[in-house]
């Protein structure tokens, strides 16, 4: 029997009393570890976190928060070579996107440490200024915003279960708010080690950081109104959340990532053998690679002049066709796994549905997987799809397949492009290739309101960008529409989901103490 996962609720470890779901490795199909949530008293748990691990972390100012945050850093850094064997174990990943995962979630944290640092000794944030409510000036309004009284409920992707912690995590904590996290269920041991290793470590105070693993059953129901839930997921489970009674009726507030159709636009006026033209092939090819595609960012669609049709598609297809596939042990290994047999089925079932409205420009099945058993690993191949009527094609601007798989398409002029772009009806980053600063700067507006993220690449940042599919905690994550509605990180913006605002009304000897004056 393999190792059952400990759940950390209400201060204390738990196992819990079922049989357990068994975890994967998706490359060589082994059992790894259980995970079981059965028998947890969540009301307990979650009532411990909120007046326990509440009280304790309010009772801090933003600077210790911070310092908290740069400690766990300390303790997750030294604790990196079992965070990559058990991704490479469990997630099938190569080092590469191992990283992207683990170290972009310890960056992350580190990130908001130092944003603690920077807030300073404080316990609330003004917002704003000072506003008059009538002719004297003496009676003023003063917006601010105080750390929720509630917890926060992380629910977590399979695809990032190291950042997708962190990056919620970090500005809950650096806020005030607990966190309860529950990973997928899929890929949930490398969540509950970091969250073992930091508890481990005694950092935060008794009920601050708790993680259940198992089934998601009855977390909705121990919300109570002044929770959080941040979810991110599919839009299928996020409309369960959102239909949830504790939303309906006790107003938990929520915030969604789910999927997302991204494009990558080349503007008209660059030929084949420009720079812009290069970039956006060279990432192109990155972006569907990069974790076998199972980035809610990952470019989906690439639109080009129609012209440039053929070139984009030679291109992109020669690079993908360098893309080595197979177990991630191999060194010579440049793509792993998708995360399981699930997802390997979706993904097939998925490129089944575009192929009836697409052409194949480079067939992922030709790929021969290196020290892998195609019978058992559940790799694909890249695939490049094309379809040279976009208008016609409703299937490649609504059907999200989750792996290493994009749709090219040609447009007629810029107008053209934008229209087709918004048919992905909001999501989460669209990015643009061009040497016409004016025009990309243009072009990002008309997509920002139908985009968290407009990602613009002229040659002159050619080695500087962080790339199209990269979250950056300075950035905000998020998208409108399919894409969720919801918004993370952004900097400081990420910490207006666990405060609360309130006007105070008052007079200016109570108000200007609170503003520091
Ligand atoms: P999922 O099946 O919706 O699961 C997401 C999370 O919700 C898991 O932790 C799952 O737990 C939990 N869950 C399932 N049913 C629930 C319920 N009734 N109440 C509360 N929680 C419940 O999604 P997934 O397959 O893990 O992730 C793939 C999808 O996520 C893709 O569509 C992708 O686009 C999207 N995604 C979006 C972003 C973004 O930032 N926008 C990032 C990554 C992924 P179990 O695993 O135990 O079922």
């Amino acid at each position: 029997m393999t190792e059952l996962l400990a759940n950390y609720l209400g201060g204390q470890w738990h196992t819990g009393t079922g049989a357990g779901t068994p975890l994967h490795d998706p490359v060589v199909g082994n059992a790894l570890v259980r995970v079981d949530a059965t028998g947890l008293d969540l009301a307990a748990g979650f009532a411990y976190a909120r007046e326990r691990g509440g009280a304790a972390l309010r009772a801090m100012t933003y600077q210790q928060r911070g310092a908290l945050l740069a400690q766990a850093v300390q303790v997750l850094n030294s604790h990196r070579d079992v965070y990559y064997a058990i991704a490479t174990a469990n997630s099938g990943t190569v080092k590469n996107d191992s990283a992207v995962d683990i170290d972009g979630g310890i960056f992350t944290l580190g990130t908001y440490a130092k944003m603690g640092e920077a807030l300073g000794p404080r316990h609330f944030l003004t917002d704003g200024e000072l506003a008059r409510l009538g002719k004297d000036p003496l009676f003023q309004s003063q917006h601010v915003q105080v750390p929720t009284r509630g917890l926060a409920l992380l629910i977590n992707a399979f695809n990032f279960p190291s950042w997708g912690l962190w990056e919620k995590a970090a500005p809950a904590l650096l806020s005030g708010v607990p966190v309860i996290v529950k990973p997928a269920t899929t890929t949930a041991w490398l969540t509950q080690r970091m969250v073992k290793d930091v508890v481990d470590a005694g950092i935060f105070p008794p009920g601050a950081l708790s993680v259940i693993c198992g089934s998601s059953a009855g977390l909705m129901d121990a919300l109570e109104p002044f929770d959080v839930v941040s979810f991110t997921g599919s839009a299928d489970t996020a409309a369960l959340i959102r239909s949830h009674r504790a939303v309906v009726h006790h107003s938990v507030r929520t915030n969604v990532e789910a999927d997302s159709l991204n494009s990558a636009l080349l503007l008209p006026g660059e030929d084949a053998q420009s720079a812009a033209f290069d970039l956006l092939v060279k990432e192109v090819a990155r972006e569907m690679t990069v974790k076998s595609g199972q980035k809610c960012t990952a470019i989906r669609r690439v639109l080009v002049p129609q012209a440039l049709y053929h070139d984009a598609a030679q291109a992109i297809a020669a690079r993908l066709a360098k893309t080595t596939v197979g177990n991630p042990r191999n060194e010579t290994v440049r793509m792993g796994a998708l995360v399981n047999r699930e997802q390997f089925n979706s993904v097939k079932a998925g490129l089944a549905t575009l192929k009836t409205q697409t052409e194949v420009l480079h067939d992922g099945s030709h790929h021969a997987l290196v020290d892998a058993d195609p019978a058992v690993a559940c790799c694909v191949g890249p695939t490049l799809l094309g379809v040279r009527e976009p208008d016609g094609a409703s299937r490649v601007h609504d059907t999200e397949v989750f792996g290493p798989v994009a749709t090219l398409m040609p447009y007629r002029d810029r107008a053209h492009a934008l229209e087709l772009i918004r048919r992905g009806q909001g999501s989460l980053v669209a990015s643009v290739y061009g040497s016409d600063a004016q025009a990309m700067g243009t072009t990002a507006l008309e997509l920002a309101d139908s985009h968290g993220r407009v990602h613009c690449i002229s040659p002159d940042v050619a080695a500087l960008h962080t790339g199209h599919g990269n979250v950056m905690p300075q950035s905000l994550h998020g998208g409108p529409g399919r894409a969720g509605g919801g918004e993370e990180l952004g900097g400081l913006r990420a910490l207006g989901l666990y405060h609360r605002r309130a006007a105070i009304q008052a007079s200016t000897t109570v108000l200007q103490p609170l503003r520091g004056e």
